[in-house]
């Protein structure tokens, strides 16, 4: 295994061996820019490091030496010598950016000999003296783990006793009589001698950067930011000619921007400090001045930094981040890498670099985290104001978007504020159909139970409400109107606002950015619009849903839960009637009325959809959400003083625990109570006909779909078809007119999946119901898994993402694989879409694309990321 290599022969490609600093270095020595000489110790070494029990292999300080002697024949400087001593900085480098986490050590290779040679070539013992204690420092902190208070106290001191109130007027005697301090220090904590020798320096140094990849810092910064091995193992470790900043003012160092990350205007824009290191900038020390100042106070340096900001970008196709230091007039570079930037400016960073004939649209398309365009689609939290307050708890991202408002626990009352214009958070346990009408008039929802496809989550996301679920440090208590998180009671009519983003939830009111779909977005809509495969589907239920859908770039509507389309108050009643019906005949009643109203909003959708396929899905309702709560009722009989109503009341309570189940989410939904009670899919099926028949005269191209929840067998599905297939004649007959209406089943049970090839001989199409599935393929809870032991799963790292979320590949998708592979075994054309949230999760369009999937439906504001994350993988794949 080779160890380390010198900048200008390493291999710049690989990130993961060299590290991010590493590659980036190698790749500016070989472009020929002005970078110090030096050399990378590899992330393997990094984990040999570990598996070896914190050692360092054999034959590295070898390596490292003959390294060291190749940049002395470059730079002319003696490692270890009184007259032009080389120095070094020995800096840590993961595959991906983790600013700040791990250790760096400056100024390596000093000790009392070697800061009289520095001295003396730079013409300026204060500078060297000043150079020698800042080692000290961040050696004894870095490598002994000595206190910064120890050193930070012996510096005020002599402050104090030189009367001076500045660092940078220290004299030389005082900063002599520093370091003399410093070492001790670090000796009475070590008890052994301050390492002198430069060869002993740089080994403990890189032990010490080592051992910061696991560092406490390191590890929770990986936690928070998901990265995981396959992204990053290790730390490499790079060593490099230290050039000075701080060598007069003729010297300084900075960091630029070659476009700005905010806004995306082609600018350089940063910061720099005359005399001074890099340590001074990265950590706020000294106030920067703007970059355009440098054209005036070192308009040499200025142009150079210029023109190297050009060729960087021109060679990496990417707008830089770059630290750069002056050194006595001369021009250095230290660092490049990919600039961060907001959403925002990246999608105007691509419209202008192809503008510029920089990249092309594939590349411009391929840039852009997908799930970052969420940004731009909600208001979002002003990031500038967020540290002014106070973070209470975190729960699970729901439905993006920030929201803030007053916290109301009762759902009338949240109606009634919110008509009164009062902006209103929602906080319930957990939420059903019942709450809906509070959704209307509330700025967001948050819950203390539920996962990504609970109740609150799908009807939150359906609306574009923000929303957290399963905020399990939440207790709320509904009878004293409050709840408590961490230490922290939120009050009723308390203001908080929710970031649905991260499912982080505060006190207060945080100022919010309002979305902007802008001129460049709409380009890059249109670019990822030509490229992609995956056709682009919306989960819409009402009008106003199809209509937004569309606006955003929707090909149609993958799924419209035809359950959900009773949410509105006057509706709810009326649909919990008819379940709670004792009586068919009563039922059939009910169902007239229910009838009437769905063909109404089936006409409303199929028109906002024209020309595109609708999928309307027949009756899905979980009863546990429908159901009035039996413990609500008994409470309610209890408290109740009115005689009258208390057999009324008795005879509901008597009906709900009939219907009641223990496993609703595995009980008497979907086609199953198609099958017991099948004037209620007939009711749908007619509704749709009707909708069908009544546009098709108008000759609207309209492309109605039935399809059938929960189908696990070819029996289930044929007994509807039967029923749909009378229908459709009678319906014929009855308008004169050919109805072509598709019928398809979702596949969301295990064994639809498995014996796929008997469905598809009935169904015209497929849908997977990847919620259903990944709960049946885990036996996981959909509602309950996310807020209860999901998250120590992942941490613990037995999952890296929730399967709620981010298909699982191995396990549903395999199955899935199995089920669209003998589906198109019999028909090669079979049209096969996936409805559940995982729609518009870019990680699963790409595996939705592979797996050849006809389309993704998804919430209609996650439609244009869809859109984008289908070009990606199309892209990919080429
Ligand atoms: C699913 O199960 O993935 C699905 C889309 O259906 P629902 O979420 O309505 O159960
Ligand atoms: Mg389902």
């Amino acid at each position: 295994m080779k160890a380390t290599y010198a900048f200008e022969d390493a291999n710049s490609k690989n990130r993961v061996l060299l590290g991010g600093k590493g590659a980036g270095l190698s790749e500016m020595t070989k472009l020929k820019l002005p970078v110090p000489p030096g050399f990378t110790i590899t992330t393997e070494v990094c984990n040999k490091y570990y598996e070896n029990r914190k050692q360092l292999p054999k034959n590295l300080m070898s390596e490292v030496i003959k390294n060291i002697s190749k940049i002395e024949k470059k730079t002319g400087k003696k490692w270890n010598s009184g007259d032009n001593p080389l120095l070094v900085s020995v800096r840590s480098g993961a595959a991906i950016s983790m600013p700040g986490m791990m250790d760096t050590i400056l100024n390596l290779g000093l000790n009392d000999q070697t800061v009289l040679g520095l001295a003396k070539i730079t013409n300026n013992p204060r500078f060297a003296w000043d150079s020698y204690r800042r080692f000290i420092q961040l050696f004894g902190k870095v490598v002994f783990g000595v206190n910064d208070e120890k050193f930070d106290s012996v510096l005020k001191m002599s402050k104090k006793k030189q009367g001076v109130a500045d660092d940078s007027k220290l004299n030389v005697d005082s900063l002599k009589k520093i370091v003399a301090k410093y070492k001790k220090i670090c000796e009475d904590h070590t008890k052994q001698k301050f390492p002198t020798a430069p060869n002993e320096q740089v080994q403990l140094a890189i032990d010490a950067v080592f051992r910061s990849w696991m560092g406490e810092r390191a590890v929770i910064y990986r936690e928070k930011n998901n990265i995981t091995k396959d992204i990053a193992n290790g730390t490499a470790v790079n060593i490099q000619t230290m050039v000075f900043g701080n060598m007069g003012n003729d010297s300084a160092t900075g960091v630029v921007f070659t476009r700005n990350g905010h806004n995306g205007i082609k600018e350089i824009e940063g910061e720099y400090l005359v005399n001074a290191q890099g340590e001074d900038v990265v950590a706020g020390v000294r106030t920067g001045k703007d970059i355009p100042k440098l054209q005036k106070e070192m308009p040499k340096s200025y142009k150079e930094l210029f023109i190297t900001c050009k060729k960087l970008e021109k060679h990496f196709k990417e707008p830089q981040d770059i630290e750069f230091t002056i050194e006595q007039g001369k021009f250095y570079l230290l660092q490049t890498r990919t600039a961060k930037m907001s959403a925002f400016a990246l999608i105007k960073t691509s419209v202008d670099m192809v503008k510029e004939k920089l990249i092309d649209k594939n590349r411009a398309l391929s840039r852009i985290p997908a799930q970052q365009l969420e940004a731009l689609l909600h208001n979002t939290i002003d990031q500038s104001k967020i540290k002014d307050f106070k973070q209470v708890a975190k729960g699970i991202a729901a439905s993006p978007g920030a929201a803030s408002g007053v916290a109301v626990f009762d759902v009338k009352k949240a109606i009634t504020m919110g008509e009164n214009n009062t902006k209103v958070i929602l906080i319930r346990i957990e939420t059903k159909p019942e709450d809906v009408p509070a959704f209307f008039s509330s700025e967001g929802i948050l819950t203390s139970l539920g996962g990504k496809s609970s109740h609150a989550a799908i009807v939150s996301r359906g609306m574009g409400k923000p929303c957290i679920v399963g905020c399990s440090e939440l207790k709320v208590d509904y009878e004293k109107r409050k709840c408590i998180a961490n230490g922290v009671t939120i009050l009723e009519g308390d203001a908080i606002t929710i970031d649905g983003s991260t499912g982080t939830v505060y006190a207060g009111i945080i100022p919010t950015v309002a979305p902007q779909v802008t001129k460049d977005f709409k380009t890059i809509l249109t670019w990822a619009q030509k490229t992609k495969r995956l056709g682009i589907r919306a989960n819409a239920d009402t009008p106003d849903a199809a209509k937004l859908a569309r606006k955003y770039g929707a090909e149609g509507i993958g799924l419209c839960r035809t359950e959900r389309m009773f949410n509105a108050d006057d509706r709810l009643a009326i649909f919990v009637d008819m379940i709670m019906a004792k009586k068919i005949n009563q039922r059939k009643n009910i169902l007239k009325k229910l009838g009437m109203l769905q063909k109404s909003d089936f006409i409303k959708i199929l028109k906002a959809m024209e020309g595109y396929k609708v999928t309307i899905r027949l009756l899905d309702p979980p009863l546990n959400e429908f159901l009035p709560n039996p413990e609500e009722l008994i409470d309610k009989i209890y408290k109740n003083k009115n005689n009258e109503k208390l057999s009324d009341l008795k005879k509901v309570l008597e009906r709900a625990k009939e219907l009641a189940e223990v496993n609703p989410m595995m009980g008497h939904r979907g086609v199953r109570l198609g099958i017991t009670y099948p004037e209620i899919y007939e009711m749908q099926i007619r509704a749709v006909f009707e909708a069908t028949a009544e546009l098709v005269k108008k000759k609207a191209n309209i492309k109605p779909q039935i399809m059938i929840p929960q189908i696990s067998s070819i029996s289930e599905l044929n007994h509807i078809k039967k029923i749909y297939d009378v229908i459709k004649s009678e319906m014929e007959k009855k308008h004169k007119v050919k109805l072509e209406i598709n019928f398809g089943t979702m596949l969301e049970v295990v064994r639809a999946c498995l014996t796929s090839d008997e469905l598809v001989k009935t169904a015209e199409f497929f849908s997977f119901g990847t919620n259903d599935l990944t709960q049946a393929v885990f036996s996981f809870s959909r509602e309950d898994a996310e807020g209860k032991f999901l998250p120590e799963y992942m941490e613990k790292d037995l999952l890296e993402t929730s399967p709620f979320q981010s298909i699982d590949k191995n396990g549903v998708g395999d199955l899935m694989k199995i089920a669209i592979s003998q589906g198109r075994a019999h028909k090669k054309d079979l049209e096969i879409g996936i409805c559940g949230e995982h729609g518009g999760d870019p990680n699963s369009i790409k595996f939705c694309h592979s797996a050849n999937i006809s389309y993704v439906s998804a919430s209609p504001h996650r439609i244009p990321i869809a859109i984008v994350a289908a070009a990606q993988a199309a892209i990919n794949q080429k």
